[in-house]
């Protein structure tokens, strides 16, 4: 039982709408000289540093700021394969329309159990080294029930929030047999599946022609719900589609992109603030160059939000939080602490955690330290790596 007070906190944001004293402009829970006592990785207590108890240890890190470890709740980090050509052309102007996926297919098929783990471990090392503390890893470069137990087999070897994506794309043995391909999803491939996996998703994208209709989405969704798994949905990120309707109509944790949004889906999403969240994911509307989502009209309207990277090797292959940040900031009409809570609570939230993204006692000790005294500097100093996950290895 060692304590550790973490000292010389220039500005600690704890996003603890009921911590004594803060300042809750933004729900930021903010407090200025402030110090963190951790006991066994929990939260043991929280507070001015003047009012600091006594520690066994103790770390000062000289006026930096502190924040919740950022959420990152939406990637795909099982790949092999290399697709920085597809993002050239898509600069020179062809447009996504979600074929790619198959070219990681091949390659992720190809690759050994070991170099996939070791590129998943490697992925995983520079989200944390950019203040990622909790990640979700989805399937679905795999689509054979080999591949996609082994994706997830991998994945869960770096974090619980294991995510099924059988559906997410039709893959080419089974071009024009659709029904068939869909058939396995939610047959012998959730069955094994399902033990490897929190979550399933389905990509619901009717323009494209490798996703799958609302018909389809509705289908492997149910099939996932009976199978015990939450349920998330890629949709309407190519246009105006079912995706958001149907997640609402699910229940589902979360649905995730919302590039493309009518009217009456933002009734449905604020309707739903309490059950489905959506996510975010700037990162792909600056990688395949289309218009960013109007977050502060979605928040406006009483939607609760959450930012993510969408790590992938197609649409955005960026595993900065901080990134997709200063996107939300500079191109989504967000204040830097909406955009920092969306990706710290707000993600916590589409992942029905409330564990995380929060720093109050009894929590995991869960930080990133900022080089800065702000945490307003994480969009402020967009592109500089100044967000790192607080490791709690004690210094003698
Ligand atoms: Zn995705």
């Amino acid at each position: 039982m060692t304590a550790t007070l973490i000292a010389g906190i220039a500005e600690l944001v704890t996003n603890d709408e009921l911590l004594d004293g803060a300042d809750q402009s933004e729900r930021l829970g903010r407090l200025t000289n402030a110090a963190v006592v951790v006991q066994d990785g929990v939260i043991a207590w929280v507070g001015p540093a003047a009012r600091a108890p006594e520690a066994d240890e103790r770390r000062d890190l000289g006026g930096r700021a502190v924040v919740p470890g950022f959420v990152d709740s939406h990637s795909h980090l099982v790949f092999a394969g290399d697709r920085s050509a597809e993002f050239a052309a898509r600069m020179a102007g062809v447009r996504y329309d979600g074929g790619g996926i198959v070219n990681s297919v091949n390659a992720t098929r190809a690759a050994t159990d070991d170099e996939l783990r070791s590129l998943v471990g490697s992925r995983v090392a520079e989200m944390r080294a950019q203040g990622t503390t909790t990640v979700e890893i989805k399937s679905g470069y795999g689509l054979t029930v080999e591949d996609e137990v082994r994706s997830l087999r991998i994945a869960g070897e770096f974090t619980t929030e294991t995510t099924f994506l059988g559906a997410h794309a039709v893959p080419p043995e089974f071009v024009g047999r659709r029904s068939d391909y869909v058939e396995l999803v939610i047959g012998e491939m959730l069955s094994a599946c399902a033990p490897h996996a929190r979550w399933i998703d389905v990509f619901c994208e009717p323009h494209s022609a490798h996703a799958f209709t609302e018909e389809e989405a509705r289908v492997v969704l149910s099939a996932g719900r009976d199978a015990g798994l939450g349920l998330r949905v890629h949709g309407n990120q190519l246009g105006d589609g079912p995706g958001v309707r149907l997640a609402v109509e699910m229940g589902a944790a979360s649905v995730d992109h919302c590039t493309f949004l009518s009217g009456a889906d933002i009734d449905a999403l604020a309707g739903a603030a309490g059950t489905t969240v959506a996510t975010l994911l700037p990162a792909v509307e600056f990688s395949t160059r289309s218009p960013y989502p109007n977050a502060r009209h979605l928040l406006d309207a009483g939607v609760s939000i959450a930012l993510a990277t969408d790590c992938n090797p197609g649409t955005s292959y960026s595993s900065s939080i901080p990134f997709a940040i200063a996107l939300a900031v500079r191109e989504m009409g967000l204040t830097p602490g909406e955009a920092l809570r969306a990706a710290t609570v707000g993600s916590a939230k589409s992942l029905q955690r409330n564990d995380i993204g929060v720093i109050r006692t009894g929590n995991p000790a869960d930080m990133s330290v900022l080089e800065a005294p702000s945490y307003l500097h994480v969009s402020y100093r967009a592109g500089v790596p100044i967000a790192s996950s607080l490791e709690l290895v004690a210094e003698h």
